[in-house]
């Protein structure tokens, strides 16, 4: 694709702004981040960066201080972060909890809390997955029980991701027993400092604190809280995952996580293993997946830009990038060979002493191969996925 003389413009724009404003700490806390969010405190100064220029929300509507970006320039953006290893804001506010106020808030829900999010006043976490309902979302049992103008909270949620961080929850809850268990769901916002809320950590098999069950007893939430129609939730929770499953540009990225490994596997601390033909093959097949992706990408944009909501073509980006990010890091192991047996899973790594053997910017590889075990079950399992392409686009 040959880039027009404004979109050369737009990048060189972009290459500037990066240059300028993401320093060496923060590119280096991002580089050896191996989880799947970065923490709060590394993405914090790049967020506020990006507030001042007025680029936090891509995709956004420009009255509700997006950029009014077209796809080829939200596709030359997150390229360029991506090359540059700029550490992503927080998906929960922009990409997720942000479109559905937009789309279905109220005046003062979107006055409020849309600015907030733009400027990280808030953080904000996911509260759909309940022990027992993950899979089977619609069987969730958390009640919200109307009492005056509030409703209390009983329950609790798990795999909760960055919960330990947040001050608010968007999250899906039952306010009545309908016939089928998609109704009498609601979608509601909670602040996370309210009286009742408990916070469990789960190490993951990374070593890693970024999930947590979050327990909830007799909260008090304000009705002005809820978004939508009361027993409508199950209708925006869908919207919203597909925001959460589809509206990333994940290929630049993935494009650089193969670089880092190439390069890792053409350096002598490898051995040059880029001479093993079965390592050549791994990392060629990978690329020409990624090549796909890209393409599959670039039309979702443009779909994106003519306002339509991703569909169920969001099931199938979340399916391929999750399979081949694991592919990017399980090469990028075999590179390392056995003295990957002697990288720890992950503690925060830009604080400890590693293997030797390993130079410093592979040290991510084996705790993000660790922790990258998830990318194929939250947002929904690859075989949910598989389910959903069978029927909405293969009509099975
Ligand atoms: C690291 C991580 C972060 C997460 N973050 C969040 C978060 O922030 N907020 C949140 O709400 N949730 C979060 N989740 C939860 C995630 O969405 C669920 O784990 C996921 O939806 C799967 O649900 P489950 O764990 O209950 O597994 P189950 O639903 O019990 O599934 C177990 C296995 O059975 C298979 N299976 C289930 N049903 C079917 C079916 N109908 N057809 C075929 N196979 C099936 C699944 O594919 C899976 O292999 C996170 C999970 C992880 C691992």
């Amino acid at each position: 694709m040959d880039l027009s003389v404004d979109d050369k413009a737009f990048a060189a724009e972009v290459r500037g702004f990066i240059a300028e404003h993401l320093t060496p700490e923060i590119r280096r806390a991002q580089a050896l981040t191996p989880s799947v969010f970065s923490d709060p405190e590394i993405i914090a100064p790049w967020q506020k960066a990006l507030h001042a220029k007025g680029w936090v929300a891509p995709g956004w509507p420009r009255d509700h201080g997006g950029t009014g970006w077209t796809p080829i320039q939200r596709w030359i953006f997150e390229t360029e972060c991506a090359r540059a290893g700029v550490p992503s804001v927080s998906p929960m506010g922009v990409k997720m909890v942000g479109p559905l106020i937009i789309g279905f808030g109220t005046a003062e829900q979107k006055a409020f809390y849309l600015p907030r999010i733009l400027s990280g006043a808030d953080y904000w976490c996911q509260g759909y997955s309940e022990p027992g309902s993950g899979s089977d979302l619609a069987s969730l049992k958390t009640r919200a029980v109307r009492d005056g103008d509030h409703y209390v909270i009983n329950g609790t949620k798990i795999w909760t991701t960055h919960a330990h961080h947040a001050n608010r929850m968007f999250a899906l809850v039952r306010t009545e027993t309908g016939a089928r268990p998609q109704d009498g769901i609601s979608f509601i916002l909670i602040d996370m400092k309210s009286p009742g809320i408990s916070i469990r950590p789960i190490l993951t098999i990374g070593g890693d604190h970024e999930v947590n069950q979050v327990f909830f007893d007799d909260v008090r939430v304000p009705v002005a809280d809820r978004v939508g129609e009361e027993g409508k939730g199950w209708t925006y929770g869908k919207y919203l995952l597909e925001f959460e499953r589809g509206s990333g540009i994940a290929s630049a990225k993935l494009r650089q996580g193969l670089d880092a490994v190439l390069a890792l596997a053409r350096s002598a601390a490898t051995g040059h293993a880029i001479e093993d033909p079965d390592i050549a093959l791994g990392a060629a097949e990978i690329e020409v997946d990624i090549d796909a992706l890209e393409m599959t990408e670039l039309r979702l944009l443009s779909a994106m830009q003519t306002g339509q909501n991703p569909g169920a073509v969001s099931s199938l980006l979340k399916l391929r990038v999750s399979e081949i990010r694991q592919a990017v890091t399980r090469l990028g192991v075999e590179v390392i060979g056995l003295d990957a047996l002697a990288v720890e899973p992950m503690r925060p790594l830009y604080a400890i002493n590693q293997a030797p053997a390993i130079p410093e910017a592979a040290l991510p590889i084996v705790p993000e191969h660790l922790n990258g075990r998830a990318y194929t079950i939250f947002g929904g399992t690859s075989e949910i996925q598989r389910d959903i392409i069978a029927k909405l686009m293969l009509g099975l």
